[in-house]
């Protein structure tokens, strides 16, 4: 959702901070077999901390609120956040391991297949969220796991005036859908009024509904090689973001995402991305 404000106020990202464990192969591997990765490295994930990181690279004053584990590897994910300049001051310390996604990167494709793991970590609840000064904040967007509270905390900021969903390819397919085109149409019917809706879905680049129902698409931008798709999703709303954030309107800050998210697509990390 966005609540419109000073250049000053901060955009929030609300949502998860996990451990990404990169395992890069050059070939997919087969049930059983035994690879030696050509590479592997840990970096932080989580779809809200990622695009936490983008939106903070492309400039934009950047808080980050989620729990966080209290342990020696969640304070070393925390700080590489930080590094990316995101604000941190109001996560919520957790006493558990940090969550993981182990995932195999195919360097031929760039293709992502993830493992999550939560390990038990306690979710941010409305009552985490309720302290916060919202007067703060010029937009805030939540990621869509804990669904009830996240609804709570969405109650709590009554003072909004208009509200953007992002729609993923996979929970689309899940309802049916077979392009984001059909999502954005179909779903603008069914959310509440005043709603903007997006759906981007891969090598296919993304599409956009506005609440009068206005229709943009565009195409996704390939990099010179496909070399890692890990996160492509949270760049493009990081940059999607940035774009209404700056009033490109939908179909600039479509443009917006696919473009960053095409430029993440051909390297690996979240760093240098403009
Ligand atoms: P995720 O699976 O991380 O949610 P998506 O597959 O929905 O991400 O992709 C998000 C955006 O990233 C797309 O709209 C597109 O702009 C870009 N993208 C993803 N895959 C590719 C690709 N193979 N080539 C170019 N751009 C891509």
């Amino acid at each position: 959702m966005s609540a419109a404000g000073k250049e000053s106020k901060r955009v929030l990202m609300v949502g998860l901070l996990c451990q990404d464990i990169l395992n890069l192969v050059d070939h997919y591997p087969t049930e059983d077999e035994d690879v030696r990765c050509v590479n592997q490295f840990w970096q932080k994930g989580g779809n809200a901390a990622n695009s936490a990181c983008v939106l903070s690279s492309l400039g934009e004053t950047t808080e980050y609120l989620g729990t966080v584990s209290s342990r020696a590897e969640g304070s070393s994910a925390l700080k590489e956040m930080q590094t990316f300049g995101v604000l941190t001051e109001h996560v919520v310390y957790s006493d558990c391991p940090i969550p993981t996604s182990c995932v195999i990167i195919n360097t031929q494709t760039g293709s992502r297949t993830i493992i999550h793991g939560t390990r038990n970590m306690a979710e941010l609840t409305a009552e985490d969220f309720s302290s916060l000064d919202l007067t703060q904040y010029r937009w805030i967007h939540f990621e869509g796991r804990n669904t009830i509270e996240v609804c709570k905390m969405m109650e709590i900021v009554e003072d909004f005036n208009k509200k953007v969903l992002f729609v993923s390819k996979e929970y689309a397919e899940s309802c049916g859908f077979a392009s984001a085109k059909e999502t954005v149409k179909k779903l603008l019917k069914r959310v509440k009024k005043g709603c903007t809706v997006l759906c981007a879905w891969g090598d296919q680049g993304a599409d956009g509904i506005t609440p009068e129902g206005a229709h943009y698409h565009c195409q996704a931008f390939p990099p010179e090689k496909v070399v890692d798709t890990l996160g492509a999703g949270d760049t493009f709303n990081a940059a999607v973001i940035w774009g209404l954030c700056r009033g490109t309107g939908l179909e600039g800050a479509l443009r917006m995402g696919c473009r960053i998210a095409g430029q993440k697509c051909g390297q690996f990390g979240y760093k240098n991305l403009h």
